[in-house]
């Protein structure tokens, strides 16, 4: 991920220059073009959505009005980009835009609200971000790289899946939590109230959303700090500001408050359902099976239409180690919601468990082709090994990293594989003489396994100037994650140019048994 970052950053420098700002119309320093903060936008958008939480999709309805009030927002923008907006299915009040207009905001986000123009106060303000390149700029000054680790690990943090490490979403993720200063907060809340006003909505909506945001920052909810209120500090002035603005703006516009009341209607009546949901995922993760699977049968008995409840009773199945009910949960969650990684990573884990390879294979396959996460490759190396088909398990392997519990398991059974065929890629040596004179090797070992039967080739040099090639075979175990000197045996038998030129490489190596 890393690597692939430097790749993009490489990019933006070759192509930088001087660009007008389509909202303000101040000209400013662009390192990223158009073009890239379009396919930026493109890219990242579905896995940036399914890494919180994948679309909210048991109300159509919702999600097409959430789109047309943003499509009018849009349409009244200083900018034309290919504008989208989705519905995520997390509970955590939050929105945001990617680069090249891709805008979602949260089911726990559309339940706080009371009217279609504060909607429209939200959306507003997500599609200036966008159009007014926010987003884009913070990469132009190498904020995001800075950020590194930091903002993918963030981004997943109060959802039901921050124990699963995101790959796919590396770059999306940091731009969807980053802060992007009170300067284009301001921007933001500025030009978003014009374009409520262009689209004939009160702009109250605006100062009535800022009030209800400070209020709920008091209450400093641990939901709205990992949220929002992470990405968009809310204050008493950004409230006045709004006051402000609103008072020198045209009277007339929509506050829309019995329509939304109408749009939200199913997912305010099944609010208590998610709120089960919620606490059941927070009680498994404590190990409280029981009281995590009542919670989720509570969840189901009140909308029996979403995949979410299934998931987590297959999860909570899976716990009790009860591994053929848990298919069935799995496999009810993918018929109510297709387009959700979650659900055949998990199945597929089962499927690995119950040795279904074929379908553990296929089920995998789909999860990493939505987003990729280490838990899926792990699960296709292990398949892979089992059959025999050893490189491409050492390839998935890779994949996972060495990271974390599952990367540190991954890179065992990558040491396992591998380390005959290329033992210098996982230790490493150095030759020289310690204080007592004696010729020594240090071989430092970072893997999980330990190791032993180390073969090295010396090579010095003589005063002839020719050199000579020495087979050693070391005796001993280095053990996981630690350094050893050992004694060559070569003291007074090797001349002073001889030393001075001596170099080893490691030829061989076997995980100790
Ligand atoms: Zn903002």
């Amino acid at each position: 991920m890393v690597k692939k970052q430097l790749l993009l950053w490489t990019m933006f420098v070759l192509l930088a220059g001087c660009a007008v700002n389509p909202v303000t119309g101040k000209n400013e320093l662009s390192l990223v073009s158009e073009q890239q903060e379009l396919a930026i936008g493109e890219e990242q958008y579905a896995p940036a959505r399914q890494s919180q939480g994948g679309d909210y999709v048991v109300d159509h309805e919702l999600t097409a009005y959430v789109s047309l009030v943003g499509q009018k927002l849009a349409a009244v923008s200083d900018r034309t980009l290919p504008y989208e907006f989705k519905v995520i299915n997390s509970s955590v009040p939050n929105a945001w835009a990617l680069p090249g207009g891709k805008i979602s905001i949260n089911r726990g986000l559309l339940t706080e609200l009371q009217s279609e123009a504060e909607l429209a106060a939200v959306l507003g303000h997500e599609i200036v971000h966008a159009a007014a390149r926010h987003g884009a700029q913070s990469m132009s000054k190498g904020m995001l790289l800075q950020a590194g680790a930091a903002g993918a690990a963030l981004a997943t943090q109060g959802t039901s899946y921050a124990n699963l490490a995101q790959m796919g979403a590396g770059l999306g993720a940091q731009l969807i939590t980053q802060k992007y200063g009170r300067d284009a907060e301001r921007e933001s809340d500025f030009y978003g109230m014009q374009y409520m006003v262009r689209a004939g909505y009160d702009p109250q909506g605006a100062v009535n959303l800022q009030r209800t945001f400070v209020k709920l920052s008091e209450g400093k909810q641990q939901d709205w700090m990992t949220g929002l209120f992470a990405s968009h500090p809310p204050s008493q002035e950004r409230v006045q500001n709004n006051i402000k603005l609103a008072a020198t703006m045209p009277k007339g516009g929509e506050m829309g408050i019995a329509r939304y009341r109408a749009k939200i209607a199913h997912l305010l009546k099944t609010k208590p359902a998610y709120e089960a949901y919620d606490e059941g995922r927070k009680a498994l993760t404590k190990d409280e099976t029981a009281t995590a699977g009542r919670l989720a049968q509570q969840a189901i008995a009140l909308e029996p239409k979403e995949a979410l409840f299934y998931g987590l009773m297959g999860d909570v199945e899976q716990e009790k180690q009860r591994l053929k009910p848990a298919l069935q949960q799995y496999y009810k969650a993918t018929q109510l919601n297709p387009d959700f990684f979650y659900y055949y990573l998990q199945r597929g884990k089962v499927e690995e468990q119950l040795q279904l390879n074929i379908q553990a294979q296929s089920d995998l396959e789909r999860s990493v082709g939505i987003l990729p996460t280490a838990d899926a490759y792990n699960s296709l190396g292990n398949l892979a090994q089992r059959a025999g088909r050893l490189n491409e398990a050492k390839a998935y392997y890779v994949k996972v990293g060495s990271e974390g519990e599952l990367g540190e398991k991954a890179y065992g059974a990558l040491v396992d594989l591998d380390l005959k065929d290329n033992p210098a890629k996982y230790i490493e040596v150095r030759a020289g003489q310690d204080a007592q004179g004696r010729i020594v090797v240090q071989i430092s070992n970072p893997t999980p396994r330990d190791i032993d039967r180390i073969v090295l080739i010396l090579q010095a040099r003589n005063a002839a100037g020719k050199v000579q090639k020495l087979r050693h075979n070391l005796k001993g175990t280095v053990t996981a994650g630690s350094q050893k000197i050992f004694d060559l045996g070569l003291t007074g038998k090797l001349t002073q140019e001889q030393i001075k030129t001596l170099q080893a490489g490691i030829v061989g190596a076997q995980v100790a048994r």
